[in-house]
């Protein structure tokens, strides 16, 4: 699948998933936009990237902030072209102690934080790159919902799988409002993913997911960028509105 000609623009594209994510969208050939808080892990992997080469851009923002989400696509766009890929892959899951805090503990604060960082900022990204869309009519949106957003999970919070459902129904709506103008809008549920985001969980949480999913192991980051690639190729051209699994048979949600 090649994405040459095609210019991308990854959320939370420093570390983990989205640093995959931007590695692979390089090496096919596209021009990627990178946005992350963490600038030191941007700007790496970008002059990393370029000495190879490839065309990438980093600019730093807080994806729940409409005005530095703005800024960060104004840069990107001015550098690489306008954006025709959009991924929504910022993400956080907060714990405490390593555990998912329950709703009868919750701070409000870290509720609201959490819809800013998972939701707001696909709305953000979304309602920013979308115009260009329509207007040049194709576009191709994937954004990062999980197992979570279908199943109930003990290992996370509500904030966290009220999010990643939400999500879902976003990528519904605008698969339906989008669709007349060429633009495709899916979204991936990864179950349990080797990621930093899962490292600092106990060894007991791994392992009981492990238990229970038919492949036996945790997934890779590449198989997750593998299936977003796909969503956004040309080959997935008439592949829109839906919520593909990339968790080994895990729930089979
Ligand atoms: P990760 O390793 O924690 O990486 C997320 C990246 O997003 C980090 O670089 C992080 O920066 C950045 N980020 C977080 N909040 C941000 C903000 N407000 N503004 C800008 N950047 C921000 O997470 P991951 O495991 O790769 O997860 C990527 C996506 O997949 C998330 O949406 C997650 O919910 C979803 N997902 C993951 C799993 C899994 O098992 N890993 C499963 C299902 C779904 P910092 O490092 O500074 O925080």
């Amino acid at each position: 699948m090649t994405h040459s000609n095609r210019v991308v623009l990854v959320t939370g594209g420093a570390s983990g998933i989205g640093a995959v994510l931007v590695r692979s969208y390089a090496a096919a050939g596209a021009a990627v936009g990178i946005v992350d808080r963490d600038a030191q892990a941007g700007n790496a992997l970008a002059e990393e990237l370029k000495g190879q080469g490839r065309q990438v851009y980093f600019s730093g923002a807080d994806v729940a902030d409409f005005n530095a989400c703005r800024q960060a696509c104004l840069l990107i766009e001015d550098a690489l072209g306008p954006v025709d890929t959009l991924v929504n892959n910022a993400g956080i899951s907060p714990k405490h102690d390593g555990q998912p805090q329950p709703i009868w503990r919750m701070d409000p604060a870290e509720w609201h934080r959490v819809v800013d960082v998972n939701l707001h900022s696909a709305f953000n990204f979304c309602r920013i790159l979308a115009p260009g869309m329509v207007e040049r009519r194709f576009g191709r949106i994937v954004s990062m919902s999980s197992v979570a957003g279908k199943a109930y999970l003990d290992i996370v919070a509500a904030h966290y799988s009220t999010t990643k459902a939400a999500i879902i129904g976003l990528t519904r709506h605008l698969a339906g409002e989008l669709g007349p103008y060429g633009i495709t809008v899916n979204a991936l549920a990864p179950g349990r993913i080797d990621t930093p985001m899962v490292a600092g969980a106990p060894p007991a949480a791994n392992e009981a997911v492990i238990a229970t999913t038919p492949l036996r192991r945790l997934g890779k980051p590449a198989e997750v960028a593998d299936a977003c690639l796909f969503l956004s190729s040309e080959q997935a051209g008439f592949i829109t509105g839906q919520v593909i699994d990339v968790a080994g048979g895990w729930l089979m949600t």
